[in-house]
């Protein structure tokens, strides 16, 4: 606290400036033109929270982790007038611009320009101005252990599959970044009532929501989205190669822990190998990770949701796999995919080649945004782990993608999951 009472008094942060009172505002230094080609034409999304002038975005950077943020400035650790060094910290490899940038409704929730703030703007954070990156683009190598197996068919082969059987990627971090307009757009709703919405179900946390209708830009307090793109990411946006690509949603207990309910991992390894083996053809692997909890309802909601559906009259019935979310939640599933296109279209993705997800809200989706999609690729029947054919038949019967039979009404009834007596 002593340590950062001194800059505290000389800057803004010492006072408290109330964001809920509109006031008279200058037109601001920075104004956003969303889907402009260039992005010094567009300006660049300022969410800072020190210097209310440079301003043209509500919220703040780093999504949720602007919480933790606030902790290490209370507690004295973090300077709250630092701004990032970014030397050495461009993209790993270029990414775009593609046309998709340049086209206002074609991506409304994350800023296409957000790797290049350092390239694009480089004069005015020399100057001082607080931009910061909503995108990172690096490189890694992946030990996925399942791939040990000779079953999944995994060879080396040099470069995308090292002789250790490391796999090479290329990995990318987004933040979200939303266009109120166009995300009101996307579900058919007007801007005031998002807004107002956003606004209400977030405790009020944001009162510029409704106070700064001149501010078109939100970046909201969620998770964001990583890529890992096998092979070389620019043939994701040349059709002359083609293109495996999984979409998958975010499930801590199966992805990470093993945790046998559902197929979350074992299909999420699939996509893997699926991607390497393209990437291995010559041409390139794409996974998408959301990071959406539990269908976006959060893990507390999803446990809440295990224990009723093993406790229910019956058991865990693939019959009633739906209805026992919908009890605990209100709905099925809020993971809306009308956002979920965006990013392929950042890369330039104007056609999936081999699709690996059996969600028919996922393939609406994408194919509604006007990317095509050629094959769809569902989870071999031998991965499905025990526990989690209550899962996969509910979703069968329910219109997600299956080559295979789509259980009656009847048949799900006796497809039964495991009882909490018996972990
Ligand atoms: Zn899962």
């Amino acid at each position: 606290m002593l340590l950062w009472g001194k800059l505290m008094s000389t800057n803004k942060t010492g006072h408290i400036r109330l964001t809920s009172h509109p006031g008279h505002r200058a037109p601001g230094r920075f104004p956003i033109v969303w889907g402009a080609p260039t992005a010094r034409e567009r300006g660049p999304v300022i969410g800072t929270v020190t210097s209310s002038a440079d301003r043209n975005a509500i919220g703040a950077h780093g999504g949720s982790y602007s919480v933790y943020r606030a902790l290490a400035v209370s507690s004295g650790a973090l300077n709250p007038i630092a701004r990032p060094d970014l030397t050495n910290t461009s993209p790993a490899i270029d990414i775009g611009p593609y046309p998709q940038w340049a086209d206002a409704e074609r991506i409304v929730s994350l800023d296409p320009w957000g790797h290049r703030i350092a390239q694009d703007f480089h004069e005015e954070i020399a100057e001082g101005v607080d931009i910061r990156p909503t995108i990172a683009v690096t490189k890694a190598r992946l030990t996925i252990p399942e791939f040990t197996s000779k079953a999944w068919g995994v060879k080396a082969d040099g470069e995308i599959v090292h002789e250790s059987g490391d796999i090479a990627v290329t990995k990318a971090a987004i933040d979200p970044v939303w266009y109120l307009p166009g995300i009101a757009r996307r579900f058919a709703i007007t801007e005031d009532r998002l807004r107002r919405t956003l606004f209400e179900q977030t405790g009020g946390a944001y009162p510029e929501l409704v106070t700064r209708p001149d501010l078109s830009i939100f970046l909201p307090p969620i998770g964001g989205i990583t890529l890992y793109i096998f092979g070389d990411p620019a043939a994701l946006g040349d059709r002359k190669h083609s293109i495996t690509c999984r979409v998958h949603d975010e499930c801590n207990g199966s992805d990470v822990f093993g945790s046998d309910i559902c197929t979350c991992r074992p299909y999420l390894v699939h996509g893997i190998a699926e991607c390497v083996k393209e990437a291995q053809r010559g041409g390139a692997g794409l996974i998408v990770y959301n990071r959406k909890e539990g269908r976006a309802l959060g893990e507390v909601t999803k446990f809440l949701v295990y224990n009723a559906r093993k406790r229910q009259e019956g058991g865990d019935q693939a019959a009633t796999y739906f209805e026992r979310t919908e009890c605990v939640a209100g709905v099925q599933d809020a993971r809306f995919q009308q956002l979920m296109p965006d990013v392929l279209h950042w890369l330039g993705i104007t056609r999936i080649d081999r699709f690996v997800s059996m969600s028919n809200m996922k393939y609406d989706a994408i194919a509604g945004s006007g990317i095509e999609i050629g094959e769809r690729v569902s989870i071999p029947e031998g991965l499905v782990p025990p526990d989690a054919q209550v899962e996969i038949e509910a979703k069968k019967a329910a219109g997600y993608f299956t080559p295979d039979h789509v259980p009656s009404t009847d048949e799900l009834k006796s497809v039964v999951g495991r009882k909490l007596e018996e972990f």
